[in-house]
């Protein structure tokens, strides 16, 4: 029975009751769960079945979340699952200023996304760019902080894949298909600025991500550069 995923039209949402669905040695599926499922560059969330850890998520052929967790639970039984709100705001913030920053690079210099990654001390995408020199990096780090200050709303909603194909504006990767889901591609809109497909997490307003650097580079190739942003310090 495939698993109700509660981020996908709630991403705010860090906790739910269900059922256990499904057991296997290690790890158990529940009928609905906020547990975001990892890709895109973002990691799965981690948190808690009742007060057992859940240190890993996977999904099935069936749809099925598979939450990895030495707790014992039974077929039937009702269970609280809890997302590490820690962890998750983290890597929503960072993945909301990724889109910032993809949008940017791809407006101001055509660069196309390849990439992305998302950690707890970082984000960082790849874009396709023949170079990328130290005004470029400060234009991008300016014009970042200012759509983040400007506090612009943070939604999410489906499309049909056939509208999709008809919004190429959407599309921010030129190598990896958007991901589809029961027909329905999601779309994440910084409301005034950007809408792009994404399956991930997001905060709910861009001031949350709070001013960011972006504090290291690297040459991945002669049309692929790499970028480091981490939360400002100061
Ligand atoms: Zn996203």
């Amino acid at each position: 029975m495939a698993t109700a995923r509660i981020y996908l039209h709630d991403d705010q949402q860090l906790t739910t009751t269900s059922v256990v669905t499904a057991v296997a040695p290690g790890m158990f599926a529940t009928a609905a769960s906020p547990f975001f499922v990892g890709g895109g560059g973002q990691p799965a969330d981690v948190g808690w079945v009742d007060d057992v850890t859940i240190t890993g998520i996977s999904v099935d052929e069936h749809d099925q979340v598979w939450h990895h967790s030495p707790a014992q639970v039974a077929i039937g039984q009702s269970v609280v699952l809890t997302i590490d709100a820690h962890h998750r705001t983290i890597v929503s913030r960072y993945h909301t200023a990724l889109h910032i920053l993809n949008t940017l690079a791809l407006q101001h210099y055509h660069a196309w996304l390849t990439g992305a990654a998302i950690t707890t001390t970082y984000g960082r995408i790849d874009v396709a760019v023949p170079q990328l020199d130290a005004s470029m990096i400060a234009d991008l780090q300016t014009s970042m902080n200012a759509v983040i200050t400007a506090n612009h709303a943070v939604r999410s909603y489906a499309i049909a894949a056939a509208e999709f194909d008809q919004r190429p504006d959407l599309l921010r990767t030129i190598n990896v298909a958007p991901p589809v889901y029961h027909g329905q591609i999601r779309v994440v809109e910084i409301v005034g600025f950007d809408a792009q497909a994404c399956g991930g997490t997001h905060v709910r307003q861009t001031r949350d991500i709070g001013t960011c650097e972006i504090y290291k580079t690297e040459n991945k190739g002669r049309q692929n550069k790499r970028l480091y942003v981490r939360f400002d310090a100061h």
